[in-house]
């Protein structure tokens, strides 16, 4: 593909974002269904419904471009999901399994951030006011997504997680073994 406009890295970078939202939508119920904690369960659950808002918002600026939607194979949203699931994968212990997937959500989530506003700086330049305010929309969200995602990691998870360390430390209630494969707590920093 040539590509000697702006216009032009705007539609393929509109395509990019939407594969990559497609993908997420089906990577988030996964997520939801290993979280322990109920409230990252229902952050999960929440954000999915965002992330089917955001692929239809990307429908309507496709339209208003008079362009049929259509996704681009996004490498990196592919291997931010591909590394979740190895952590999915992982033998961890509930706190530490939740831990692991806000770090795996709010790395999604900044990758999103840095497209939606590069996109949304296109769509100025070029004069696309709305699409612009659309695309705004969506990347309010995500960081409101990424904030939230950051105060469970502080508030509940990774204390959970930590307090999971010190019992074992006193000896109290060994569970079959698992202690090495607890790891260090996480601190919810990024
Ligand atoms: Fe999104
Ligand atoms: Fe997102």
């Amino acid at each position: 593909m040539t590509m000697d406009t702006l216009q032009e890295l705007y539609l393929e970078q509109l395509q990019d974002i939407y594969d990559a939202e497609k993908q997420l939508t089906k990577a988030l119920p996964k997520m939801a269904k290993t979280a322990t904690n109920d409230e990252l369960k229902a952050a999960f659950e929440q954000h999915l419904e965002q992330t089917e808002e955001h692929v239809s918002r990307l429908e309507r600026i496709f339209e208003e471009l008079g362009e049929k939607p259509k996704g681009k194979k996004c490498k990196a949203m592919q291997g931010l999901i591909e590394e979740g699931k190895e952590m999915m994968e992982e033998d961890a212990s509930e706190e530490v399994m939740d831990a692991g997937l806000i770090g795996a959500a709010q790395k999604v989530e900044h990758y999103e951030i840095a497209t939606y506003g590069t996109l949304r700086t296109y769509a100025e330049m070029l004069g696309f006011d709305d699409q612009a305010d659309l695309l705004q929309e969506t990347l309010d969200e995500e960081k409101d997504t990424d904030e939230n995602l950051t105060e469970l990691a502080v508030s509940c998870v990774n204390l959970e997680a930590e307090e999971g360390e010190d019992e074992e430390d006193e000896g109290e209630e060994e569970e079959g073994g698992k202690s090495e494969e607890k790891g260090q707590p996480v601190k919810g920093r990024k």
